[in-house]
């Protein structure tokens, strides 16, 4: 916690850009109290460790998933999320606090959609939790834009020819989310048994949701 810190842009410029990111001096501030509550013995840094692995990994993916088998399951539900995504999350409860507006693209047999924040790390934190280290990685957002194609071979998604790629630039004001394609087999499956083949990666598009039977890990 608190040692990737990418937020400054300096070379960027972008003064009016709101980064997600909380401002240096309160990251100081964070990294000083979670130095001395270690080193007094009043938390394990594992457990702090653990607490943000929770977050990246768990809470925020899974709030994603449960909206993004509900599209599957209920047309109703998909139209409303792909027309009005930011009232269609909310119905679930997820707020966001920070007032940016949702923006859902669906991925079809004909378009694999990619999000990223070429500025910084903007994400939609209120489904899909912590952003993971590589997300705000220099590399993935300045090569996911260039070629596309190669960063996700990368993770292991190999994509026909065929198929085009759309990469989406998120922002402070406006942020992506990806409904990935119902993978085929899942006919008649729950919306609860949905959710566990909805990864987080599926969700940003550098992975598609796990075929019945395949295990989720991310
Ligand atoms: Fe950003």
């Amino acid at each position: 916690m608190g040692t990737e810190h990418d937020h400054h842009h300096d070379h960027h410029s972008h003064d009016d850009h709101d980064h997600s990111e909380p401002p240096a001096d309160v990251a100081l501030r964070v990294k000083a109290l979670e130095t001395l509550l270690t080193r007094r013995g009043y938390v394990a840094a594992e457990a702090l460790d653990a607490v943000v692995d929770m977050f990246e990994t768990k809470v925020g993916p899974r709030n994603g998933a449960r909206v993004v088998a509900r599209a599957w399951t209920d047309p109703a539900y998909r139209q409303r999320l792909l027309e009005t995504p930011t009232a269609a999350i909310a119905e679930f409860g997820f707020i966001n606090r920070q007032g940016e507006h949702m923006r859902v693209v669906e991925n079809t047999p004909q378009v694999h959609n990619v999000v990223v924040c070429t500025l910084c790390s903007c994400y939609p934190w209120p489904v899909l939790g912590l952003p993971p280290v590589w997300y705000k990685s220099s590399a993935y957002r300045s090569r996911v834009v260039i070629e596309p194609r190669a960063v996700l071979a990368e993770f292991g998604l190999l994509l026909p020819n065929d198929v085009e790629v759309r990469v989406w630039d998120s922002t402070a004001e406006l942020r992506y989310m990806v409904l990935p394609e119902r993978p085929i087999g899942t006919e008649g499956m729950p919306e609860d048994a949905l959710t566990s083949l909805v990864t987080r990666d599926s969700m940003i598009g550098t992975g598609v949701a796990h075929a019945p039977g395949q295990a989720s890990t991310r």
